[in-house]
């Protein structure tokens, strides 16, 4: 019971957070949407009968949903390593969105803004290869979101080589 109202006031909490972040609404939305289950990822359009097969279009492993989205995604995962956001997964116990909601809300601010454009920019980019079949490199997405805001100077990725820092998009 404790746990439950914790996770509920966590829940409550983020909607918080995410809001007051200063980045780009549109990155704050889709955040919301992933969090609400609104996001048109393949588990959504096989329960609205729009397609016959939910696995990840990235990892090919598990169902696209936003348990995965948020957590499981292995591909996020890469991610956020490079980002140097590395959590440590293995303390989060729960279903995917609720570790997702607590490991958020113990980020700092720079770590929470960079979590959610690295959602949004891992969505714009798994759309671009489902939708036009555009493959991706995961240094394209870093560069992506080093060069997307003059403001996030703050943004210290692991080694990129020259060559990396060159294909940005
Ligand atoms: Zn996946």
């Amino acid at each position: 019971m404790i746990e439950q109202t914790v996770i509920s006031e966590n829940y409550r909490k983020i909607f918080t957070s995410v809001w007051d972040l200063q980045i780009l609404a549109k990155i704050k939305i889709h955040l919301w949407h992933l969090l609400k289950n609104y996001v048109p990822h393949f588990t959504n359009l096989v329960q609205r009968r729009l397609r016959a097969n939910s696995v990840c279009p990235l990892c090919k492993s598990e169902p696209e949903d936003s348990h995965h989205m948020l957590w499981y995604y292995s591909v996020l995962r890469q991610l956020w390593f490079l980002l140097n956001l590395s959590l440590n997964f293995g303390v989060f116990t729960s279903d995917g969105k609720t570790n997702f909601v607590s490991a958020f809300l113990a980020m700092d601010m720079n770590s929470k803004k960079l979590s959610a454009i690295s959602l949004w920019a891992l969505w714009y980019r798994r759309n671009k290869l489902v939708n036009e079949g555009l493959h991706f490199e995961l240094h394209e997405i870093v560069g992506f979101i080093q060069s997307y805001g003059q403001d996030l100077s703050f943004v210290q990725t692991k080694d990129l080589t020259a060559g990396m820092r060159r294909n940005v998009l």
